[in-house]
């Protein structure tokens, strides 16, 4: 079976076909390195790092190239730099910002067991490429400059009509109705109220660069052209695969996909648009406000980074996940499980009982089932198949041994008591023996008696 991908574009799930099989083709939009990520930005990094691990499965590891960039030129980026670093120079605040900020992700979405990207540019590094996007733009007459800034138009793209993407139709919207439905407090300096800002001038102290197209004034680039320009230098004029959370399909990705077409007059940016759905908590929209806004970092002190990916996963990636402490408290007895089982056995090749359903779209939950099934019939297969969805990085020692530590449960204490309770059994003191399995279970600790003897684990 082949893979198949349903792509945001044509709304339809489409065979997937490589531009180029020894070399795979895929960017994510990435963080903005101002603050902790939340669990909702794990979403994405956890989907694609899926479909990364699937596509090297497929194509060879050499043969899939990732990219998921950093933008570290921001607003948000600015006010936290100010706040924090008050007595250093903002563009120096601002380093440290990225810098901190940067080495947090890395240890977030690595303990979720995620594989790096190929590539992770950051969008300051290619400030060239961006002013080079633009320069062809205005050169196309796609963009015009007003009072220092380089606005794109939406309306000339779909002017223009000629090899051309339209202008809306990734969003699947109509540019009459966003003109009709656009604000009316519109900036000055925009021709139509559905232009967007693909450069505009740093205020005195803000990060700035010399400017495309003859501005005169040093400035900065929009949001939306970073991508452009990272996707461009890293992956070509077109590509296979962009990925991101439904969120940026609109304005984000419809801008990349306007300015990267027209610059190099394709008719495609990516032959495949992925979006992952959006992630709630306990049922409510995750918000600072609501108080149930959570970091990744802070639910990885409270569990696995594996617990966190298999519960993610557990839901398809194109639905709204909630969030919730039941599913997780699920999700970690299914992975101490897996990991009693299946951890130290050599692994085999993976199922294709669970290749198969993620071959049709990251259908996870559909291989979560069959890794299921494989528990009892064939434990290499069910090995092989969780590493190929990122899982079993630990020994199972490693993983009860950490089980055991973040609970806080002394073992020595622990085989002290059983000690004590294998002595009472075999004196006949029932009575004493359930007691202490009674103080053993109010310290979290489960025992087992076979006939090899009494073994424990922390319980959940
Ligand atoms: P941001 O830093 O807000 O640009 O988000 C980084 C990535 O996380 C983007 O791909 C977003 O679409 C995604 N994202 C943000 N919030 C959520 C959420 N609650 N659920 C799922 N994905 C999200
Ligand atoms: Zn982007």
């Amino acid at each position: 079976m082949d893979l198949r991908l349903y792509d945001t574009l044509t709304k339809e799930k489409r065979p997937f076909q490589p531009l180029d099989a020894n070399n795979v083709r895929m960017y994510v939009c990435g963080p903005t390195v101002y603050d902790f990520a939340h669990i909702g930005n794990a979403r994405p990094v956890i989907v694609f790092d899926v479909l990364f691990r699937l596509l090297r499965h497929l194509y060879g590891e050499a043969h899939v190239k990732y990219v998921r960039n950093i933008t570290d030129v921001d607003d948000k980026i600015n006010d936290r730099a100010a706040r924090d670093f008050p007595g250093l120079p903002l563009n120096e605040a601002i380093r440290k910002v990225t810098e901190q900020t940067g080495r947090q992700f890395h240890a977030d979405v690595d303990a979720l067991g995620c594989l790096r990207p190929t590539v992770e540019p950051r969008a300051t590094e290619h400030i060239g490429e961006m002013r080079e996007i633009i320069e062809r733009l205005v050169a196309g007459g796609f963009a015009y400059v007003a009072e220092d800034h380089v606005l794109f138009s939406p309306q000339a793209m779909n002017a223009a009509n000629s090899g051309l993407p339209r202008y809306g139709a990734l969003s699947n919207r109509s540019l009459d109705e966003m003109i009709a439905g656009a604000r009316v407090d519109v900036a000055p300096y925009k021709k139509d109220n559905t232009d967007f800002v693909l450069w505009k001038p740093s205020k005195p102290g803000e990060p700035s660069w010399p400017s495309p197209a003859g501005i005169a004034v040093q400035g900065r680039p929009g949001w939306h052209v970073e991508c452009s320009a990272m996707a461009w230098k890293h992956l070509g004029e077109h590509f296979d695969i962009h990925g991101g959370g439904i969120d940026l399909v609109f304005p984000h990705h419809e801008n990349e996909v306007a300015q990267t077409c027209c610059a190099f007059h394709q008719p495609r940016m990516a032959n495949t648009w992925m979006h992952n759905g959006f992630l709630q908590v306990e049922s409510e929209k995750m918000s600072k406000s609501l108080g149930n806004f959570v970091t990744i970092h802070e639910l990885l002190a409270d569990w696995p980074g594996e617990v966190l990916r298999l519960n993610m996963l557990k839901t398809h990636y194109r639905s709204p996940i909630d969030w919730t402490t039941k599913s997780l408290e699920e999700s970690a007895k299914t992975l101490d499980d897996w990991y009693r089982v299946a951890a130290d056995v050599a692994p085999g090749q993976p199922a294709s009982s669970v290749v198969e359903p993620l071959l049709d779209d990251l259908n996870t939950p559909l291989a979560i089932a069959a890794l299921h099934g494989l528990r009892g019939s064939d434990v290499a297969a069910l090995a092989g198949s969780l590493r190929l969805l990122g899982f079993l990085s630990e020994s199972a020692a490693q993983w009860e041994g950490r089980k055991r530590q973040a609970s806080g449960v002394d073992a020595r204490e622990v085989e002290r008591l059983i000690s004590e309770r294998t002595t009472a059994r075999a004196r006949k003191d029932f009575a004493e023996s359930d007691r202490i399995r009674d103080l053993l279970a109010a310290m979290g600790v489960a025992i087992k008696d076979s006939k090899e003897g009494t073994t424990w684990e922390v319980a959940r």
